[in-house]
């Protein structure tokens, strides 16, 4: 199973209201969730980035691919312009964006790419049709499983976000053999969600949610657990 930290190095992600890095909070829960996982001895856990580095959404696509990850998991916590907003959501790859609220967080996390010098600014709605007719039907309803199971698991601990399942072009999902989602923990321009992840404590709660929905999931008929990556 594959853990991807969200931004890392040159890319802070979303700095919160009173200066926290996204980056860092998406890598301290995802170390921690890597951390109970591997403590059940039931999986084999692979971090994209095991330090604060860049690393391009392409190449931590191909990291999770070239490690035969069974399933992708990837930590944020963004910003939105309402600043009210607040509480977890977890996202998959669709050509169309559920919302204009996950349209927009798409194209910024889409366009964490920009720090590579690339000169590409986020994923056209061309190039997103692209992405998800790549992904095999397996792996879509994979990561719908997934995220239904992320989605309940998290509502039993803390506040979800309105209509919590939601999808929109991310690139960083669009492995065609691998289910993927994309958890947003909670928004950095809320100051309440801010302060919350900053806890060690809460960012452990957020992770055994996550741990209990990954073992629902593979408990489920259909997905083999593989020992890999
Ligand atoms: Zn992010």
């Amino acid at each position: 199973m594959c853990l991807d930290p969200g931004h890392g190095g040159k890319d802070p992600g979303a700095i919160g209201i009173s200066g926290t890095y996204e980056k860092h909070v998406a890598f301290a829960a995802a170390r921690e969730l890597g951390r109970q996982l591997e403590a059940s001895g039931r999986y084999k856990i692979s971090l994209t980035r095991e330090d604060d580095v860049f690393i391009p959404l392409e190449d931590r696509v191909a990291l999770a691919q070239s490690r035969g990850a069974s399933l992708f998991i990837s930590i944020h916590a963004d910003a939105l312009l309402d600043h009210s907003v607040h509480g977890a959501s977890v996202y998959t790859l669709a050509a169309e964006a559920s919302d204009a609220q996950t349209a927009s967080l798409a194209r910024r996390e889409n366009a964490a790419d920009r720090y590579a010098g690339l000169g590409m600014v986020g994923v056209s709605p061309q190039v997103a049709e692209i992405l998800a007719s790549l992904v095999r039907r397996e792996t879509r309803v994979g990561s719908a499983e997934m995220q239904q199971h992320i989605v309940a698991s998290l509502g039993q601990e803390m506040t979800l976000l309105e209509h919590p399942a939601r999808h929109a072009g991310f690139a960083v999902l669009k492995a065609a053999d691998i289910p993927s989602v994309l958890v947003e923990m909670g928004f950095m321009s809320n100051s309440h969600d801010e302060a919350a992840l900053r806890q060690a404590g809460h960012r452990a709660m957020v992770a055994n949610a996550i741990r209990r929905a990954v073992d629902s999931y593979f408990a489920a008929e259909g997905h083999p657990a593989r020992n890999t990556g």
